[in-house]
């Protein structure tokens, strides 16, 4: 198929998601317990990465390059051929679209494995795929559990690519089956324990909120989620209680009620893992300011949680929890937060807030992470490329490098009678 249309495939399938968007937004919020408003932006979000996708679509070409000797010499960029994709639940459709929409750009085929706990998100674009027309056999949606249907992927002889989005663990075993079965290219987006820190010039209001905000979205629930709150020592007692009063400010409930906005943790062994994590933060001697305690036994709410005297050492502060709890952590010096900061196994996002520009852009250049919001967080656009360092990641997901994950670059020599 012509590249151009491809691309216009894709346009009709952002056409039929934004035709479809209560619909979808009503789903995921059904099956996954995000907020409405949430999962209803999300989706734009996706609808806009499926277009920006599509204009690469006929954009995508080799070189002519001047090689040495009597040659005529060029690239072409192919699609690298069945892509497998495995993804999480915490944002159905969005992952979705982040790992379809460059595998058309680039004209791959694709076996999508959406995540055990939301895979009706994943089956609504499936059939949306047809009704806009892809031929048939180009989009496989194949809902199953991931040791076997996700393994399956993973150590296929017959797929060539294989996109992940989920825990270390499991990117590890499936970077293992791809080196063990045919060495299939690998793409992973990972957890994170990711640092943000408030400088003492900062507004602390607005430091507060995006401090908060960066932690509890989702529930948590979110890989780049801010979830080691450095502050420093001068401003520490103030923004400890503003936190605390944000946290309970929160109004929990039914994710599809109007002003909710803090919903349910996606199912009850996470909820299990969560409240294990709090558990063991009060143990190690971290304060709760507020929260701590699952709410009710109806459904897997958890109350938003503030620990303050979090330090580094504590279990809290080193491993991603993926719920409501917000580890606040003193500092003296930027130069001790930046080293604090950086220590640590993953690398995938990071935050600073400061009216001081020079801090600020030390700051991000000395983060190893792979995204770096300064007086802001958890910002996304379809043009910028999204991943990690470290054990965060490989490969980087939208931007005009998502494109690269997905195309082999083959160099080819014509033999001519002279150089010139
Ligand atoms: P997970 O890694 O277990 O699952 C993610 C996807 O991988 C699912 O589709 C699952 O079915 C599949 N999977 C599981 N085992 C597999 C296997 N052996 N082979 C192939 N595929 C397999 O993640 P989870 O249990 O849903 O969530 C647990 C943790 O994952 C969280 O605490 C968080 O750290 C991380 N997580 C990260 C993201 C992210 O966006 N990076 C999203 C969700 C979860």
């Amino acid at each position: 198929m012509d590249a151009s249309k491809r691309a216009l495939l894709m346009h009709k399938l952002a056409d039929l998601i934004e035709r479809d968007i209560h619909y979808l937004a009503v789903l995921q919020t059904m099956e996954g317990g995000k907020i409405f408003p949430a999962s209803y932006g999300e989706i734009i979000f996706s609808v806009n990465c499926l277009r920006y996708l599509a204009g690469w679509a006929d954009k995508i070409h080799g070189q002519t390059i001047p090689a040495d000797g009597p040659y005529f010499t060029y690239t072409r960029k192919e699609p690298v051929g069945v892509v497998g994709q495995i993804i999480p639940w915490n944002a159905p459709v969005l992952m979705a679209v982040w790992k379809l929409a460059p595998a058309f750009a680039t004209g791959c085929t694709v076996v999508l494995k959406p995540a055990e706990d939301t895979p009706i998100n994943a089956l609504y674009i499936a059939a949306l795929c047809k009704e806009a027309g892809f031929p048939a056999g180009v989009v496989n949606v194949v809902p199953g559990y991931g040791p076997t249907a996700g393994a399956a992927i993973a150590s296929h002889p017959d797929i060539s690519k294989v996109a992940f989005t989920g825990s270390v663990a499991v990117g590890k075993s499936i970077m293992a089956a791809a080196a063990q079965s045919n060495l299939k290219k690998v793409s992973l987006e990972l957890g994170g324990k990711s640092p943000l820190i408030i400088l003492p010039d900062a507004d602390i209001d607005e430091a507060v909120q995006i401090a908060h905000d960066a932690l509890f979205i989702n529930q948590g629930q979110v890989c780049c989620s801010g979830t080691r709150t450095f502050v420093h020592e001068s401003i520490y007692d103030e923004f400890v209680k503003k936190a605390k009063a944000k946290a309970e400010a929160r109004k929990v409930g039914d994710p599809l009620a109007d002003g909710v906005v803090h919903g349910p943790q996606i199912n009850e062994k996470m909820m299990n893992k969560v409240l294990d994590y709090i558990k063991a933060g009060k143990e190690q001697g971290a304060r709760v300011e507020c929260g701590g305690e699952r709410i009710g036994t109806t459904g897997y709410f958890i109350q938003p949680t503030v620990f303050s005297n979090v330090t580094d050492n504590m279990k809290i502060a080193r491993e991603e929890i993926f719920g409501p709890v917000q580890s606040i952590i003193k500092f003296k010096t930027l130069e001790e937060a930046i080293e604090r900061a950086n220590n640590t196994t993953y690398g995938l996002a990071s935050g600073i807030v400061t009216k001081d520009i020079n801090n600020a852009l030390i700051y991000a250049n000395a983060l190893e992470a792979g995204n770096v919001w300064i007086n802001c967080y958890n910002v996304f656009s379809p043009q910028t490329p999204f991943g990690g360092y470290k054990q965060s990641g490989i490969g980087r997901e939208l931007g005009e490098e998502t494109l690269h994950e997905y195309l082999e670059v083959k160099t080819v020599y014509v033999k001519l009678p002279s150089k010139s």
